[in-house]
Formats: structure tokens, C-alpha cells, sequence
């Protein structure tokens, strides 16, 4: 068969489903080894990612048109009509065009049976509109959040995290435009590196908007310019930028620092940090335990430093000479990375309850051992791309109850200082960014600091 943006796309979700694929990493190769036009790019992007944004959602109106649940659907099956059903109710396609076309695709990739089928299940999805299938299956469901979980398309556990998480930062009635938020690609955001770029690097983008060093593209490709060319420019979340400036601008920075990054891999933070040691003539040592992301970091930080060293070692077991080495460390720890579904489409059905307490133990251990490489006096930037209580507020307050002379340094202050335009919860000591607010990655930051005495 032809290749066409349909069948990229479903390339991609059988490699999602079958072979465990990121789908950001995966669409870029798959794209770059096509021969397709410009227009059919941006049509095989939103078929990969919105379908499977959507998939949850388009599954109970599947199970309605099949009378089947689609666990008895064969699965190659269900990804085409998955397809179809992203193509009818969440694009503007013309219903004959995705429906011919979808059957196609499932009588050369599938089989002819498998075709008949989905010819079935996309007519009778196309006989309503989008919102009419919502309200349908919506009148069958009271629970507040299993309704949003099928109107966003997440799942419920996720739900119910990020609705937890934003109470607790008192905003509790923000849950609809975080979901949305979630269902929305971001911009690409660019970092200015201190002491390598400058604003004009950005040429006529704007500075922010919740970064003073970053600015946001909202079309074309960064390497149309000359600075991320040269690796000065770089792409990097906003939200990763104002965590590491607060890492350094937590206290006054003395002579001669030494700073660490514990879990440094693939090497975005670090780069900045390694940007900032320069200009404070301080000292950056790089860690990963796995080799090929500490791999990709030393790439990363190539055109800053090539002098930084990047070790591969379980950061709960660093040699002794890093005991009581380092004025800060950045511990930006494995997490379930729930503040980040908006760049990682697939990653959302995925990620497991399960994982929440597995990574929360692994959270405190690297925590407790960040904090025996920590020299009195120095900070810890706790940083997770998660807002999940589990991993953000309930870790600081084990920390403040184990860790020897802990002090938690009021990160708002901090980040306020960095942004005064950013909007905070200032009655709290810790930090929540979120895509809605701040079109950052829901990042949680917490400063903790070793007393002297
Ligand atoms: N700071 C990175 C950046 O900005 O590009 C992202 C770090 S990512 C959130 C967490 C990293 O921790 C992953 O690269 C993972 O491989 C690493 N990691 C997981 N367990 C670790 C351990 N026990 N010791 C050191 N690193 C670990």
C-alpha cells in the first residue's frame, strides 16, 4: 500500500501497542524516512497523537457500535477503527472521505474481514456528532470524575491525581482546563543559554511567558535559527528552566562551588546548569544510572563544557568521595511524569497506579542519599515532572521529618524573584507549575537546605 499520513499513523500505533514505542520518538523517524508533503505531515502528527490522546473516550463510543467491549475487538482492528473514529469526531474531515479511506487502510493492513467490520462500526459513528456521543454516554454516568475522565480522555486514577494535586495547590475548579490543557501539543519552548545566548537569539520571539531566559514557537522549526544551530539555543520545557534557576539562585553562590546532578540523564537540566557553572566559575559533576541516557547527556553537554564529567552509577550509591561534596544538588527524580501527557500522547495508558509507589521509594532513597553528598549549608532541589501528591508533597514531608538538620527554603520566594509575574500559591513553601496556567510541564520544585550548625 501507497504511503500515506493513514498509514504512518497506524504504523506508529501498532509500534505503541506492540512493541512498547514512544510515539514522540517514533513519528519524527518515521516521518523524516517519508516522502510526504507538508500538509500530510501535519495530517500524520494529529492522526498519531489525537487519536491517541483520545483513545479512551472514542473506545466507549466503539463499544456502543460494535455492541461489543474492546477487549473482544482483535487489536489490530481496533487501532484502525480507533483511526477512523479521530478522523469523524475530532477532525474536519468529510465523513465519506474517512470512512473510505479507513477502510482501505484496515482491507491492506488488516484483512478484508477486519474491513467489513470497520465499515460497520464508522458508519454508525458517523450517523452523530461528537458531542451528541458524549451526552449519550455521558446520561449513563453520575461520578464527577469518571465523567471527566471520559470526557478528557484520561484515566480515572489519573483523574482523581490531578485533582488531588490541584486542590492541594488551592485550585481545585481548574481541573477541565488542566484535562484540556493535557489534550493540547504544546508549543516548542526554547531556552536562551546564560552566557552563550542572548534575547536577540530568539530573533522576533518574545521573552516567557513564565521563563525570563525561554520563549515559545509557535510555528516552524527551531533550526531555522542560527543560535540552536550552534547549540546555544536549545529546546527545553519552561517549567525545567525556572526549577534549575531556582536551584541557583536559591542562596548566594560563593567561590569555587561544587554542584551536582544526580539523575542527569538525558542531559536537558544539566546543560543549563553547566551554562550557569560557567559564569560562577563553579563545578558540575553529572550522574545516571543508565548508560545510554548519560550518553545522550554528554552529547547534550558537549558545546557548553566537554569537560564535564557524566558518571553511570546508581545515584543511592555514589563512591565516598562524593559524601558531604557538593554546595547544590539538582535530585530531579524518576517519576511518573503525569505533569507531562501533554508532549508524551501514549504515556498516559501507560503509566500504572502501581508505579506511584514504586517510584516513591525510589524517590526516598535517592533523597536520603542526595542528602549525605549535600555539604552543610547547601540546597537540594527536589524536582519532579509530576504533580502526584504521593511524589511531590508527601515525599517533602518525610524528608523534613528524616533528614538531619533539614530546612525547607520557601521556593516561591525563590521563583518570584526569578518571575514576578508568575502565579503562585503563596501559602505554601513548595512549588506547583501547571500547563494551563503557566503552558509549562506541571512541575513540582521543593528547596531543601542542610543547616550549618
Ligand atoms: N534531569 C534530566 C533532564 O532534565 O534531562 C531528566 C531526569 S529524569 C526525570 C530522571 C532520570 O533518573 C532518568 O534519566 C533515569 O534514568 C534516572 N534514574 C533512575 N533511577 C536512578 C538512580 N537510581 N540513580 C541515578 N539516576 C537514576
Amino acid at each position: 500500500m501507497r504511503q500515506s499520513a493513514r498509514t504512518i499513523a497506524l504504523d506508529l500505533h501498532n509500534a505503541v501497542e506492540f512493541d512498547g514505542a514512544y510515539a514522540n520518538l517514533l513519528l519524527p523517524k518515521l516521518l523524516s524516512s517519508s516522502r510526504l508533503d507538508q500538509r500530510d505531515i501535519a495530517l500524520a502528527q494529529e492522526l498519531a497523537f489525537g487519536t491517541l490522546r483520545w483513545q479512551f473516550f472514542y473506545d466507549c463510543i466503539i463499544e456502543i457500535c460494535a455492541k461489543r467491549n474492546t477487549s473482544d475487538i482483535d487489536t489490530s482492528t481496533l487501532l484502525v477503527l480507533r483511526l477512523g473514529a479521530h478522523q469523524l469526531l475530532g477532525m474536519r474531515i468529510p465523513a465519506h472521505a474517512a470512512l473510505d479511506e479507513t477502510v482501505e487502510l484496515a482491507k491492506q493492513k488488516v484483512s478484508r474481514g477486519s474491513a467489513g467490520f470497520v465499515n460497520g462500526v464508522l458508519r454508525r459513528i458517523s450517523e452523530k456528532s461528537r458531542q451528541h456521543w458524549l451526552d449519550e454516554i455521558l446520561q449513563r454516568i453520575d461520578d464527577v470524575q469518571v465523567r471527566l475522565a471520559i470526557e478528557f480522555s484520561h484515566p480515572v486514577w489519573i483523574v482523581k491525581a490531578l485533582s488531588q494535586a490541584l486542590t492541594l495547590d488551592g485550585r481545585g475548579d481548574d481541573l477541565r482546563d488542566l484535562l484540556l490543557a493535557d489534550n493540547i501539543a504544546p508549543l516548542v519552548s526554547l531556552v536562551a543559554l546564560p552566557g552563550l545566548a542572548f534575547e536577540q537569539d530568539f530573533e522576533d520571539l518574545p521573552i516567557g511567558p513564565s521563563s525570563p531566559i525561554g520563549a515559545l514557537l509557535d510555528s516552524g522549526d527551531p533550526n531555522n535559527l542560527k543560535a540552536f544551530r550552534e547549540g546555544r539555543v536549545r529546546v527545553q520545557d519552561q517549567g525545567s528552566q525556572l526549577v534549575t534557576l531556582a536551584l541557583i539562585a536559591a542562596t548566594e553562590i560563593q567561590e569555587n562551588e561544587m554542584w551536582l546532578d544526580l539523575c542527569a540523564g538525558p542531559g536537558g537540566k544539566a546543560v543549563l546548569l553547566a551554562a550557569e557553572a560557567k559564569m560562577h566559575s563553579a563545578q558540575l559533576v553529572c550522574n545516571e544510572v543508565s548508560e545510554h541516557r548519560a550518553k545522550l547527556a554528554r552529547q547534550a553537554l558537549a558545546p557548553v563544557n566537554t569537560a564535564i564529567a557524566v558518571e553511570v552509577q546508581d545515584g543511592r550509591d555514589l563512591p565516598s568521595h562524593h559524601q558531604a561534596a557538593y554546595d547544590r544538588i539538582l535530585l530531579d527524580a524518576p517519576c511518573t511524569g503525569l505533569g507531562a501527557l501533554r508532549r508524551r500522547p501514549e504515556a498516559r495508558w501507560r503509566k500504572k497506579v502501581s508505579d506511584v509507589s514504586e517510584l516513591t521509594r525510589l524517590q526516598e532513597q535517592l533523597l536520603e542519599s542526595a542528602w549525605t553528598y549535600l555539604k552543610p549549608g547547601g540546597v537540594i532541589a527536589y524536582v519532579t515532572c509530576s504533580p502526584h501528591v504521593a511524589e511531590t508533597n508527601a515525599i517533602v514531608d518525610w524528608a523534613l521529618k528524616r533528614l538531619p538538620g533539614v530546612e525547607l527554603i520557601d521556593s516561591n520566594n525563590v521563583l518570584k524573584a526569578i518571575n514576578p509575574n508568575l502565579a503562585l500559591n503563596s501559602t505554601r513553601s513548595t512549588s506547583q507549575l501547571w500547563p494551563h496556567l503557566h503552558q509549562t510541564d506541571a512541575m513540582f520544585l521543593a528547596l531543601l537546605r542542610k543547616s550549618v550548625g
